[in-house]
């Protein structure tokens, strides 16, 4: 169905938990306040089902850390039926669990890795693990067929450095993709960069425009190595223009953009779940610019990413 800019919501991205093994330093934990509260996979499954009703064909997990779930496979289970479910994860558990995640389902996954700079790693996840620990989990999903495997970078003047190194080390594995990200907020004790300081960066590689994809009019690159790059410029007009997603919280509320406040969702009446979403997509209105200096910024800003 459409909502009251005409674009039709195609796509739901849930958050299963707010839990993580990490601390990243940019982290904007999906526009959510932290919350200990979570749905249990069967009250997913209801809500994935009310969606499934109002046209809405695709289905990213994310978190928290999503593989924190000891229920996740339930989860996908639960999610049979859509045209896609994926995950989105930082991939440290990924190499055990990726063969269970293929036979529930799932399509395929985001993993996110910034950056194969050990040191520079530990720094923007704030934790012990290692980029080996990420890409051991990147070639698990390859193998299990979970691809395109998308590769999230999160855009600083110093993961843009190593980009290169990045792609070297990636370059053998088929059906890779990279997403080049433009960070939302600022960084504290970073420099942001844009999607442009990171195809400079790969001139080696001759970055050619290939095509504008519909989803988020993101533009998509391609390497001279086969790789391909995808631009996601979260805070730019230009994308809310062509957003066709909306989004579940941890608590099971629902979200007509990252930005956007939280709105209840019944529990009990199957049908009244229905019709609110539908009410909720049908005066769906948000973009960038909606939520551009109202206090839900100003809440991500300060609780979320300013700490
Ligand atoms: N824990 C999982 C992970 O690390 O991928 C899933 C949750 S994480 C919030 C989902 C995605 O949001 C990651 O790919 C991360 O890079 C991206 N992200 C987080 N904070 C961001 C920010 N301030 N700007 C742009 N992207 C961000």
């Amino acid at each position: 169905m459409r909502d009251a800019l005409g674009r039709e919501v195609r796509s739901v991205r849930i958050s299963v938990t707010m839990r993580c093994n990490m601390a990243c330093v940019y982290c904007h934990r999906e526009g959510e306040r932290p919350g200990r509260s979570e749905l249990s996979a069967a009250e997913w499954g209801r809500l994935l089902r009310a969606c499934a009703e109002i046209g809405v064909r695709k289905v990213k997990i994310t978190g928290g850390e999503p593989l924190l779930r000891k229920d996740l496979i339930e989860i996908i289970e639960n999610a049979e039926g859509f045209e896609e479910v994926s995950l989105v994860t930082n991939g440290v558990l990924l190499a055990d669990y990726a063969g269970d995640l293929a036979e529930a389902g799932l399509d395929r996954v985001n993993v996110s890795l910034d950056t194969v700079d050990r040191k520079l790693y530990r720094k923007l996840t704030r934790s012990r693990f290692s980029p080996d620990d990420v890409i051991r989990g990147i070639e698990a999903a390859v193998s299990e067929g979970l691809t395109p495997v998308k590769v999230n970078v999160v855009l600083t003047s110093e993961t843009v450095k190593t980009l290169p190194t990045l792609v070297e080390e990636l370059a053998d594995l088929e059906g890779l993709k990279l997403q080049l990200i433009e960070p939302m907020g600022s960084i504290p004790g970073f420099r942001s960069a844009h999607a442009e300081d990171g195809l400079r960066a790969l001139g080696e590689y001759e970055p050619k425009l290939e095509r504008v994809r519909t989803f988020h009019n993101r533009e998509v690159y391609r390497l001279n190595n086969g790789m391909a790059i995808e631009i996601v410029k979260p805070m730019d007009g230009v994308m809310c223009e062509a957003c066709t997603r909306i989004r579940l919280t941890h608590d099971g509320k629902y979200k007509g953009c990252l930005m956007a406040s939280p709105k209840p969702l019944p529990r009990d009446n199957f049908g009244e779940l229905v019709r609110t979403l539908k009410e909720y997509v049908r005066t769906r209105d948000d973009t960038f610019e909606v939520h551009q200096g109202t206090s839900v910024m100003g809440r991500m800003r300060g609780d979320v990413l300013g700490r």
